[in-house]
C-alpha cells in the first residue's frame, strides 16, 4: 500500500538538497539563484513513466479534478455522471464548478455500472468521471464505446489506482484527462499533491494557466510582466513536495511488486471459501487492497476481529464507508441520487477490504488468510 511506509533518507536528502541548490521552494522564477526545477522535473518524470504527453502537477487530487472539469468546459447547469462508490472529492469538484452530479451504481465487482451510465446520459451530460477505486481500474474501453459519437468527455479519477493498466495502457491516460492524488494515504505521496495527465495540448494549457493565477509563463517576459488571458486560482505544488514526489515515483515499482506478492497469498487461500472482487482479465490492478464479500454478519465480525488482532485493520470498507458511498452524502446530493445509491451501499456493506502494507510481513498475511478460512 502506501508510499509513506517507504519514506527514508532518500526523501530526506532530496528535501535537504534543495537548500544547497539555492533554497528556492517555488516552481517559477529565481532562475539565476536556483540550480534545479523539481516541479518541472516531477512532471517530466510522471510523463515518462505513464506515457502521456502533458502533465500538470497541482496541490491535491481534488484540485486536479476541479481544474480538469473546468478545462473540459464543464459549467453551471451541466450534468456530470459519476459513481456511488467513490470518494467525496469527485462530488465536491463537480459542485464547485456549478455542475450537477448524477450518480450511477457500481456492479457486483464494485466497478462503474455502464448499463446505468447509458440510461443516465441526457442532453445536459457534459462529462463522465469513472473512478478506479481501491486499486482496480474499470473497463475504459466499454465506457468509450458508449459515448462514441457523443460530445461527452471522460475524466478518469485514477487517484486510487496509480500504476494500474487497462489493455496495457496506464490508467489515467485513457480518458480525455486523468487525475492522480499524492495525498498521504496514496500509493506514492508528496504529503498533499495531485497531477493532471492528458494528451491534449489545449486542456493542458488551460490547467497550467488556471492553477497558477492565469500565468501564461510567456518566455518573452520575466514572471512579473507575464501575459494572461484567463483568471485562475492558486493550486500550485511546491518544490519541497515535488522533490519528495521524484523519489517516491522511483519506489513505485518496488511497491507494486510487494503488493502483488502479498495479495496473492491472501487470494490463493481466501478464494476457496469466499467471493473476491474481480478485475477484468484485460486489466492489471495494483494489488494494494484485497477485497472479498461476506453476507453473514456474525462471520463478518469474526473476520474484522482477526484483522484488528493482527494490526492490519480494513481499508475504507467498512471503516471509512461513509466517506466513500454516495448513499451517505445528504449534505451534498439531492434525494434522487441518495435513493439511487442504495444498491451500491448494499454491495459495499458485504465487502471487506484488507490493506496490503509494505511493512506488514508476509507471515502475517499467511496467518490472516488461514484464520479467515477457518471461521
Ligand atoms: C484521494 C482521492 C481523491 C482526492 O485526492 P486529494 O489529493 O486527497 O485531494 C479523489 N478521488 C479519489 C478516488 C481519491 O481516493
Amino acid at each position: 500500500m502506501p508510499g509513506f511506509e517507504l519514506i527514508d533518507n532518500k526523501e530526506k536528502k532530496a528535501v535537504s538538497d534543495i537548500f544547497s541548490e539555492g533554497g528556492i521552494l517555488f516552481a517559477h522564477g529565481w532562475d539565476n539563484i536556483r540550480k534545479k526545477y523539481h516541479v518541472r522535473d516531477f512532471e517530466k518524470n510522471l510523463g515518462k513513466y505513464f506515457g502521456n504527453k502533458y502533465t500538470q502537477v497541482v496541490s491535491s487530487g481534488t484540485a486536479a479534478l476541479k481544474i480538469s472539469l473546468k478545462a473540459l468546459g464543464v459549467k453551471q447547469g451541466d450534468e456530470v455522471i459519476t459513481q456511488a462508490f467513490n470518494f467525496i472529492a469527485t462530488i465536491e469538484a463537480i459542485l464547485d464548478v456549478g455542475a450537477k452530479p448524477i450518480l450511477v451504481n457500481v456492479d457486483k465487482n464494485l466497478h462503474m455500472d455502464f448499463q446505468e451510465v447509458k440510461k443516465k446520459i441526457s442532453k445536459k451530460t457534459k462529462a463522465i468521471i469513472p473512478v478506479h477505486m481501491l486499486g482496480q481500474p474499470c473497463d475504459m474501453k466499454k465506457l468509450k464505446k458508449i459515448i462514441e459519437n457523443k460530445k461527452i468527455k471522460i475524466l478518469e479519477d485514477n487517484c486510487e489506482a496509480i500504476g494500474s493498466k487497462i489493455f496495457n495502457k496506464d490508467a489515467g491516460t485513457i480518458g480525455d484527462i486523468g487525475v492522480f492524488s499524492f495525498d498521504f494515504g496514496k500509493i506514492i505521496t508528496t504529503g498533499e499533491g495531485g497531477a493532471i495527465l492528458t494528451n491534449n495540448f489545449s486542456y493542458f494549457r488551460y490547467c497550467r494557466e488556471y492553477h497558477d493565477h492565469g500565468h501564461e509563463n510567456n518566455i518573452k517576459f520575466p514572471r512579473g510582466r507575464d501575459t494572461k488571458s484567463i483568471p485562475g486560482f492558486n493550486y500550485r505544488l511546491t518544490e519541497l513536495q515535488a522533490a519528495i514526489g521524484n523519489v517516491q515515483l522511483n519506489k513505485l515499482n518496488i511497491i507494486l511488486r510487494n503488493n502483488k506478492k502479498k495479495y496473492q497469498i491472501l487470494e490463493s487461500k481466501i478464494k476457496k471459501k469466499y467471493t473476491i472482487r474481480q478485475c477484468s482479465k484485460k486489466n492489471l490492478q495494483i494489488y494494494d487492497t484485497f477485497i472479498f464479500f461476506e453476507k453473514n454478519s456474525k462471520s463478518r465480525n469474526k473476520i474484522l476481529s482477526i484483522l484488528k488482532k493482527n494490526k492490519v485493520g480494513t481499508k475504507v470498507l467498512p471503516d471509512a464507508m461513509e466517506w466513500h458511498c454516495g448513499y451517505f452524502w445528504k449534505h451534498a446530493l439531492n434525494k434522487k441520487n441518495i435513493l439511487n445509491s442504495k444498491k451500491t451501499f448494499d454491495y459495499l456493506k458485504e465487502a471487506i477490504a484488507i490493506p496490503i502494507n509494505f511493512k506488514t510481513p508476509t507471515t502475517v498475511y499467511k496467518k490472516i488468510a488461514k484464520s479467515i478460512c477457518e471461521i
